[in-house]
This record gives C-alpha cells, sequence and structure tokens, in this order.
C-alpha cells in the first residue's frame, strides 16, 4: 500500500520560516525511528524556532478558573466522549444531510471533499483519483464519513487528526474497524483516541500523489496539528487542514498553552504561500466576520468578504475555502502587528514598553474580547 512516513521540510513557503524548539523530542522518539529519510536540521527537536510551548504552569492561562474545569472534564475524561456521542445524534436528526451544501474541488486527479458533519464541524476526504485511494482529515462523524467512501469507490488508508477534541477524533475507531489497515496519523501529545501512526513536526504523510507535511501548532492543544497537502506533484494550489487553529477570519480558543503559544502557531501558518487554500474544522465565517467588523470597521477586504459569505450562508452554502493571502487582509487574529488594529484595540496594559503591547498581548485581547462575543 502507498502509505509512507518521511520526515524532512518540504513545503516550500515554509523554508527559512520560523525554527521549532524542542518539547516534543522524547515523545518523538518513536517516529524519528521509523522515519528513515529524516533531514538534517540545524537545531535537535522537532519545534520550529520560534514556536515554542508554554504550558500553564509556566504563564498565566486566559481561561477562567471555572471554564478550565469543565474544559479539563471534556478534553480528559469519558464525559466527554458522551457529550460528543450525544451532540452527534442531535446533529444527524437536525441536519440529516449536513449543515451546510458543500463543493468538492478537482485538481488534476486530485479531489478535495469536504464533508459537513455535527452542527458546524467540517472533514475532510482527499483522494487520488488515479489510485483511488484516500485520506480522511478529522473525522468525527463515521457515518458521514463512509457514505462518501462508498459513493466516491475509493479506499480509506489514511485519517490525519488535527487534535485530541472528540469532534475531530471521535470517528477514528468506527472508521479504522470499518477500513482495515487503515493508520491513524497525529500528534502523540495529545492523547489522540485510537492514534496508530505518531507525527513529529514537519514529518511527511504520502498516499499515492497525496504528500502532506504535519506541522505542530500548539495553542488550542498542547499537541494540535496542522496538515499541508503539497500542491506541486499535482500542479494546483496547496491546500491546508488548519483543524482548530485557524478558520475564515478567526482563531481557535487558546485551550492548552498562552496567546504567546499560539500568536507563533499562527506565525509559522502566516509564512505558507499566499495561494494556499484554507480548508478550517468549522462553519464559522459569518460570526467571525462579524467580530472582526467591531475591531477593524473600516477594513473593506472584511466588508466584501462579510457581503459574499452572507449570501453562502442563506443559502446554506459552505464558505471554504478561502486563502491564506485572503486571510492576511481581513482576520483579525493575523493582523496583530497592524497599526490599524493595534490602534482600534486601544491603549493596553501589559508587558512591552515604550514599544507598546507586544503581539501576543493584542492577541490575548483579541481573544478575549472574541470569546466574549460569542463563545466559539
Ligand atoms: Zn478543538
Amino acid at each position: 500500500m502507498a502509505t509512507t512516513v518521511v520526515a524532512g521540510l518540504k513545503h516550500p513557503g515554509l523554508r527559512g520560516a520560523l525554527g521549532y524548539r524542542g518539547f516534543l523530542r522524547g515523545a518523538c522518539a518513536r517516529g524519528a525511528q521509523r522515519s528513515s529519510a529524516r533531514t538534517p536540521r540545524s537545531e535537535p527537536g522537532p519545534w520550529p524556532p520560534g514556536v515554542e510551548y508554554i504550558p500553564r504552569k509556566k504563564a498565566k492561562n486566559p481561561m477562567k478558573a471555572v471554564g478550565l474545569a469543565w474544559y479539563n472534564l471534556y478534553a480528559r475524561t469519558w464525559l466527554g466522549y458522551l457529550l460528543y456521542r450525544k451532540q452527534l445524534q442531535r446533529a444527524r436528526h437536525r441536519y440529516p444531510d449536513g449543515h451546510s451544501t458543500v463543493q468538492p474541488r478537482v485538481f488534476n486527479g486530485v479531489k478535495v471533499l469536504p464533508i459537513p458533519v455535527l452542527l458546524d464541524n467540517y472533514s475532510y476526504l482527499i483522494i487520488d483519483t488515479q489510485s483511488k485511494l484516500a485520506v480522511a482529515v478529522d473525522p468525527s462523524d463515521p457515518r458521514a464519513v463512509q457514505a462518501y467512501i462508498e459513493k466516491e469507490g475509493v479506499t480509506l488508508v489514511a485519517i490525519l487528526c488535527t487534535h485530541k477534541h472528540w469532534d475531530h477524533s471521535g470517528g477514528n475507531r468506527e472508521l479504522r474497524r470499518q477500513n482495515r489497515g487503515c493508520r491513524v496519523y497525529g500528534n502523540p501529545q495529545d492523547g489522540i483516541a485510537h492514534l496508530t501512526h505518531p507525527l513529529c513536526h514537519q514529518d511527511m504523510v504520502s498516499v499515492g500523489r497525496l504528500q502532506f507535511q504535519a506541522l505542530a501548532t500548539p495553542g488550542h492543544t498542547r499537541g494540535h496539528m496542522i496538515y499541508v497537502l503539497d500542491g506541486e506533484p499535482y500542479k494546483g494550489p496547496s491546500c491546508l487542514f488548519s483543524g482548530d487553529v485557524l478558520f475564515l477570519s478567526g482563531c481557535g480558543r487558546i485551550f492548552e498553552g498562552t496567546p504567546a503559544t499560539m500568536l507563533n502557531s499562527l506565525d509559522l501558518i502566516m509564512g505558507l504561500g499566499d495561494d494556499t487554500l484554507l480548508w478550517p474544522g468549522h462553519e464559522y465565517a459569518e460570526e467571525n466576520l462579524s467580530f472582526a467588523g467591531l475591531v477593524e470597521p473600516e477594513n473593506v477586504a472584511r466588508e466584501k468578504k462579510m457581503q459574499w459569505v452572507q449570501q453562502q450562508r442563506l443559502e446554506h452554502r459552505s464558505t471554504c475555502p478561502s486563502t491564506i493571502g485572503e486571510e492576511k487582509t481581513y482576520n483579525p487574529f493575523l493582523r496583530t502587528h497592524c497599526l490599524a488594529l493595534q490602534e482600534a484595540l486601544g491603549p493596553l496594559p501589559g508587558p512591552g514598553g515604550d514599544a507598546g503591547p507586544s503581539r501576543a498581548r493584542l492577541l490575548e485581547e483579541l481573544r478575549r474580547r472574541k470569546d466574549q462575543h460569542k463563545g466559539k
């Protein structure tokens, strides 16, 4: 079967991007042994320079104590799984055909198929149409994903899981049962259910002509990973499957780690090519653009995108994909370097000295306001 894992920096947009320091060293030992073509790196360890995981014990986490306790119950106990099962039943009843109408994209023999699952999640099936081999990203409703696998007549050989939350990993077990030999990839730091193939930062997963690079992007969870499908082999745009780190005009909540951790992960994504298509884990576009309008009301790019998104949502159509280049023009979480946004947030207390608040402090404030705007 044409599923292999090799390591090494692949995506051209990432060369020279932020370097990594190491909190995954021990955890990735298995991955290192498995990977036979590891490219020598200037620094040991799987984290890019600048992307540093800062645990809550060492730095203040913006979550309130009650929220943190509830989150720990959801993320670390079987209560979370039971809640996910309940949500799954409710969503199947409410949206028997999915919460949105989606349009697959086909590029020279590679098909990207978004699958609307739960109340607002997206799973993805990525198909090499020549070999009929497929990869699923975050298949949280196994029934819905399996239906697409059978409809497309493809063989599922790999699941790429962005992080441990049940609305992204809940279908791993059932899909593995129904698709013999299917491997589950992800970051071992996250304790992903039914993980079979742990990945390190920059590891590659190849299935037919599909070449994915896994990048560690902590902040939403400690072991969050994103996957970049390289467009070069099929002469098309690269595709970013961003899980819960980046959405259209938004970013994920900072559950594990700090604003500085999340900022580093977002900066890593900013280093990808502007043409890269963004396929996020949730349909949050309208809500996110509405919030962006509060902090940057004069942003013309945001206004234009909002008009398009509102039309799409009126007809329950999916709003993905956007591109990284587009996101830079209206996504406030990617614009903490912009003077207009800094002025809109007003004077902020905190470390920054004469240079004003740090970008991490700005991101923290943005995220705080977004959490108050609506809990997403
Ligand atoms: Zn999540």
